[in-house]
């Protein structure tokens, strides 16, 4: 036994100092110490020397910088080389346009709370707060979803005038421009308001406020185009749109064939130097009504007019609507949705150099600035259209299954609806939590690139989960179109968050761990960009304090994960209270295991990790789980511990933690070399799989909050639009909500004494006369029983029309017949 003691105690010295992340020569030290414990202990004096043999043996190359540097460095540098190849300009592009912040952590394998913690909470100024109740509350007053999707195809003119006059799309054009000056954080608030009520009108306000022609001319644009066009963007004299997708460059914007060449042109009646575009572009949004084009092309230039380079590269250009050559207005029609959308063709279009976006000095420059501003844009509008949508479809399938009845029962007590309630709860609670923290790291002057990517693609995909739970919950309800549905036109939206500002196939599958990993990770980036450098000593000395991190790095996220799985997370510090420090805990297991697997998986694959799409999804999916994990612990400090909230919290993060684990181990059952696979499954899980799905009992709470007026419920619903009229059937839904359940005993007072008598009246005006006689109720709960019928009656019904008024317009306009129709 005490053979095997001294190699224990190297073992665990070991394990402790790359636990702890203790320096090279600190573990020299413990393990010395260790062993020399062993020896004054009695342990097997030739075990003990084999232990310090093997610990010099290790310890005295590694600590003699100049005997590491040529014997291991320098080798290790060569087969770095080769497995590493080298990024492409696009590639480095993306990369360097982005920030790191708590995502960074995440990464880290023993991520520091505190940098998240400390973090100030999101507040709006008065001003911005008094803007969300006061233009924006009466923009969405304003709002008739119905008039709009179906009617006109469009916002009606008066709410584009009132968009306009109110600078909506210059929320956020700094104020010395005729803007608003508004915060990214009040962006986001703007959008999730008014997604809450339509998603064509968040669009319209959206796409003005995201990448295109103001951010980047905010970003790089000169004295003179700012002057002239932020006011005139920021009041709409000028409707912008960004065109840069086509028929043959859909998701890989860079392969763009549209061309600009460099030649003598007219402008404004005087001969100058510009660029002469042939573009053809579709799925413009704002296309048809826009006013000032910013376009993407390649530009060329054959004749040397600007210096010895033919291809520039890809430019962004202003181009006014009405430039000769240039042709906009039709319509593509997005699913129902009808923002304004279409094509754009050009043939032969020229405009000056001075309309390039910067001018001539970024001519070239065009992917760069888009991939610094894109995230931006990314962080915002579809994160906020799907946290609008989904915190109002949350308030109202709740009330909706609370106020509708079958079997006798409210629809949400049975417990297959209560499964799907819970899910829209959890859902609704991480898809707030994740698009505000993303918006808060743009307020904060981050440029969030890898957590824009999981924002995007996470509060899209939860978005649909979470519409298709409440289209089920509504039965017919939420199928039969008209003015009454408050669902169908969302179900049928939702694709095309989806689709847009990065495919989500694409964004899962190539981006949020492909930038992530190489972004966030510590030690990754600085080996790439110390292999880059062009002095032989440099490069040697700062790969080597770059490659030794790394080392040191992943030996104690091996331990850390294997730890941490042995103790099923219960023993570590962490902050927050008694009931979110075991969350705390499983982060920085999953952490730990992330940091292993990604380590793993970039040193044996190298850069065909790049085409191995399923393992880089699956290890995206891990990333992103933490990172919504963390948003929500975030939120829960914020709002100051509610206790309210616990099992919304709880349910999203058992949820999270779920797919955590589905994700870690699809990535090691299918790793592909396989006992690698094995071996990293026994540090990973070394008692196999443990986390479960949210709990019936904890789905059964988080559901009930939906369907009961209380502090939580409200939270959930802050910042959307709920107020009842005439025009927002789910806010009348919702705002039923108590009044129905006050009515809840007097209905089934009623009920029961109508069965156990022999009345036989059917219609309920005469079964409630016959109740007040027999002194079953009074009078004022009749009164009370009668609102109920009549709220639960508008809470169910739906519309139907004439087949006439069903044909589109340019159905009639085809067949002759009456193309005006009375409905608007
Ligand atoms: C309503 C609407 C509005 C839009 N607004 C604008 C706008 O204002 N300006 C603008 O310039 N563009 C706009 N777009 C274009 C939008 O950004 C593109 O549709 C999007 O980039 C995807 O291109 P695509 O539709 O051609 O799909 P494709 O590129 O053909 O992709 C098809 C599928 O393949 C997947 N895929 C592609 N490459 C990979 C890969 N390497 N790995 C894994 N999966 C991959 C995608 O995820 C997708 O699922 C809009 C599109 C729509 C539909």
């Amino acid at each position: 036994m005490s053979i095997a003691i001294p190699f224990l105690a190297f073992l665990l010295a070991g394990a402790f100092a790359a636990y702890h992340r203790l320096r090279l020569a600190v573990w020299a030290a413990i393990t010395a110490g260790a062993l020399i414990a062993c020896w004054l202990l009695g342990a097997n004096p030739v075990a003990t020397i084999i232990a310090v043999a093997v610990l010099v043996a290790i310890a005295a190359p590694l600590l003699a910088p100049n005997i590491r540097k040529q014997w291991i460095t320098a080798r290790l540098l060569t087969f770095y080389t080769r497995l590493m190849p080298p990024l492409s300009d696009t590639e480095r592009t993306a990369l360097e346009a982005g920030t790191v912040g708590f995502e960074g952590q995440l990464f880290s394998g023993k991520p520091d709370w505190s940098q998240l913690l400390s973090q100030p909470k999101p507040v709006l100024t008065v001003d911005e707060q008094a803007f969300l109740d006061g233009p924006c509350e009466e923009l969405c007053r304003m709002t008739d979803d119905w008039d709009i999707t179906h009617v006109r195809a469009d916002l009606p003119p008066e709410m584009w005038e009132y968009m306009k006059r109110n600078r909506f799309f210059g929320l956020n054009i700094p104020k010395e421009y005729g803007g608003l000056g508004f915060s990214a954080l009040m962006n986001h608030k703007v959008i999730q308001k008014l997604a809450s009520i339509s998603s064509t009108m968040a669009t319209t306000v959206g796409v003005p406020n995201s990448l295109g022609p103001a951010e980047l001319l905010m970003h790089y644009g000169t004295d003179e185009q700012k002057q002239y066009y932020l006011p005139r963007l920021a009041d709409g004299r000028e409707v912008p749109c960004f065109a840069l997708t086509g028929p043959f460059a859909g998701s890989d914007a860079t392969s763009i064939p549209d061309y600009g060449i460099v030649c003598q042109g007219e402008w404004n009646g005087a001969s100058v130097l510009g660029i002469k575009l042939t573009l053809n572009k579709r799925y413009i949004t704002l296309a048809p009504v826009a006013t000032l084009i910013g376009v993407a092309f390649r530009m060329y230039d054959p004749d040397a007019l600007l210096g010895d380079t033919k291809d520039i590269g890809i430019s962004l250009a202003l181009v006014p609507h009405d430039t000769k050559g240039l042709e906009i207005g039709r319509r593509h029609f997005p699913l129902n949705t009808p923002f304004q959308n279409g094509p754009i063709h050009g043939d032969e279009v020229f405009v000056p150099l001075s309309q390039l976006i910067g001018g001539e000095d970024y001519a070239g420059r065009g992917w760069q600035m888009l991939m610094e501003c894109l995230s931006i844009g990314r962080s915002i509008t579809l994160p906020s259209i799907s946290s609008g949508g989904a915190k109002s479809l949350a308030c109202v399938t709740g009330a909706y299954a609370r106020i509708r009845k079958q079997f006798g029962l409210s629809v949400g007590r049975f417990e297959g609806v209560e499964e799907a309630l819970a899910r829209i709860a959890g859902k609704a609670y991480a898809i707030s939590a994740l698009a505000q923290a993303t918006a808060a790291a743009v307020s904060r002057g981050e440029n969030p690139a890898v957590p824009s990517t999981i924002a995007k693609y996470h509060c899209t995909e939860m978005s649909r989960e979470v519409i298709r739970d409440a289209m089920d919950i509504h039965g017919g309800k939420g199928i039969i179109l008209g003015p009454r549905n408050y669902l169908g036109r969302g179900w049928q939206a939702i694709p095309i968050s989806i689709t847009v500002e990065g495919a989500n196939i694409m964004t899962r599958s190539l981006m949020i761990f492909g930038q992530g990993a190489i972004l966030c990770h510590p030690w990754v980036m600085k080996e790439m960009k110390a292999v880059a450098l062009e002095d032989e000593q440099q490069r040697l000395d700062t790969f080597d304090g770059a490659l030794f991190g790394h080392i040191g790095f992943a030996i104690s996220n091996a331990v850390r994960s294997w730890w941490f799985g042995l103790t099923s997370a219960h023993i570590g510090k962490a902050p927050g209270d008694d009931y979110t420090r075991r969350f705390y805990r499983k982060l920085d297991r999953y952490s730990a295991a992330l940091a292993l697997m990604a380590d793993t998986s970039m040193l044996l694959l190298g850069g065909k990790l790049k085409f191995k799409e399923s393992l880089s999804g699956r290890l995206g999916d891990v990333l992103s789980q933490l990172y919504i994990a963390s948003s929500m612990l975030k939120r829960y400090e914020d709002e100051g511990r509610p206790v309210g909230d616990q099992p919304l919290l709880a349910w999203a993060f058992h949820d999270s933690i779920n797919k955590i684990e589905t994700a870690l181990s699809g990535a090691l059952r299918n790793f592909p070399i396989r006992p690698v696979g094995w071996l990293l499954w026994l540090l990973v899980f070394p008692w196999g799989r443990r986390a479960q799905a949210p709990s019936d009992r904890l789905g059964h709470r988080a559901a009930s909050l939906l369907m009961t007026p209380c502090d939580a419920r409200q939270r959930l619903a802050q910042g959307v639009f709920l107020t009842p009229g005439v025009n927002n059937p789910a806010g009348r839904v919702d705002s039923y909500l108590p009044k129905v359940i006050l009515a809840d005993p007097v209905e089934r007072k009623f009920l029961k004494a109508l069965k156990n008598s022999d009345i036989e009246a059917l219609d309920f005006t005469s079964q409630l006369d016959e109740g007040v006689r027999e002194g079953w109720i009074t009078a004022e709960e009749r009164t009370q029983l009668e609102e109920l019928r009549a709220m639960t009656l508008d809470a169910i019904s739906v519309d139907d029309f004439d087949t006439e008024a069903l044909r589109s317009a340019g159905y009639r306009d085809l067949h002759g017949r009456d193309a005006t129709r009375a409905a608007a």
